[in-house]
């Protein structure tokens, strides 16, 4: 596992209390089920609450999970293809205002991360777990495993939140 994400959180994570050495299958299978889930969680609510020192509401966790996970998708999917190049970062705070999160229903968030995981669940599938490896310019080389561990922290870590 690389080392950043067990510094950053701690292992386990410190909140969420998340194990890093989840194998790939179980954090497949969490990441799968975490649409229903987050539905679950939120039902019956409007997806605005918010806690006080979080950034985003309960719906913004949702998109931005969604996102999340599509860009991983789109980072895995280029690596098989052969992408060598450094993984290009994104700023979350400016994605969420340039996409509104705060202004869309709940039920459009849930919708989102149900297509998010199936892409993400595709781009895992197809990847060689044994030879991709994803080059992070502060995370350094990323394992198909690596990859697969850390979003399953994002939807484990932002369903604490939530
Ligand atoms: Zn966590």
């Amino acid at each position: 596992m690389s080392a950043w994400w067990v510094e950053a959180f701690g292992d386990p994570c410190r909140s969420c209390d998340y194990n890093w050495s989840v194998s790939l299958d179980a954090a497949m299978a969490r990441v799968s089920d975490s649409p229903e889930r987050y539905r679950i969680l939120l039902h019956d609510h409007s997806g605005r609450e918010r806690l006080p020192e979080l950034s985003w509401s309960a719906k913004g966790y949702v998109f931005h999970v969604a996102d999340n996970l599509r860009i991983w998708a789109e980072r895995l999917t280029a690596a098989s293809a052969g992408a060598t190049d450094p993984i290009t970062e994104y700023d979350d705070n400016l994605l969420a205002r340039a996409r509104a999160y705060e202004q869309l229903p709940i039920g459009a968030a849930i919708w989102s991360l149900h297509k998010a995981v199936d892409c993400w669940k595709e781009s895992v599938v197809v990847a060689d777990e044994t030879a991709v490896v994803l080059n992070h310019p502060r995370r350094g080389a990323l394992s198909v495993l690596d990859v697969v561990r850390s979003n399953c922290h994002d939807v484990v870590h932002h369903e604490w939140d939530i």
